[in-house]
């Protein structure tokens, strides 16, 4: 399903994020930038060791990446050019900013994807897995943290994809965005 929205085409999709043709995938990361689970496992496996050796020279500047925060990488051997690693909050029954904290993930990484003038980006659904964010909130904050952003800024996006990755995301992400249209 695709929305339009001030000229950007938003379209969900249920697919193997690491299989994008997008000029960028984003990764669900963690504070490390070392690999990890998940999708981030996934990207580091099929991008293969330049991702993690431009993690580790980023890791020796400033140390990994606190939570809410984006960095920028090349994709290695995927298809997309670069690979912008986000940490994700741990779900912690919402005591700890998590809310927040993901709407920064996704502001971040627009903010950080439009400095590098990237014209289509693909997020995967950070915080949903092993992080345990509740799936619909998470789903809600981060149509409406993209929503804000190209409502507000002047960007170089002309397609942005939320790549669901289980049928339970892809549900609720299909509902979700029919609430924005
Ligand atoms: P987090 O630690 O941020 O929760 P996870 O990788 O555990 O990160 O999960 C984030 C989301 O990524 C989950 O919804 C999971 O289903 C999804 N996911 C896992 N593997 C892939 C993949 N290869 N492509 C796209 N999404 C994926």
């Amino acid at each position: 399903m695709e929305i339009e929205l001030n000229s950007v085409y938003i379209e969900v999709i249920k697919e193997d994020i690491t299989k994008s043709k997008m000029d960028c995938i984003v990764n669900a990361a963690n504070t490390s930038l070392l690999g990890g689970g998940g999708v981030d496992g996934a990207i580091h496996r099929a991008g293969g060791k330049e991702i993690l050796i431009e993690c580790m020279r980023i890791r020796e500047k400033q140390g990994g990446c606190p939570v809410g925060e984006a960095v920028i990488t090349t994709a290695g051997k995927l298809d997309a050019k670069f690979v912008i690693h986000t940490v994700g909050p741990v779900w912690n029954n919402g005591k700890s900013n998590e809310e927040e904290k993901l709407k920064s993930c996704y502001i971040n990484t627009l903010d950080l994807a439009n400095q590098y003038d990237i014209k289509s980006i693909a997020f995967p659904n950070i915080s949903t897995g092993i992080y345990k964010f509740p799936k619909k909130r998470a789903a809600e904050i981060a149509i409406s943290s993209l929503r804000e952003f190209i409502e507000g800024n002047n960007y170089s996006f002309r397609k942005i994809q939320f790549v669901c990755f289980d049928d339970d995301n892809y549900q609720i992400y299909l509902k979700t965005i029919k609430g924005f249209v």
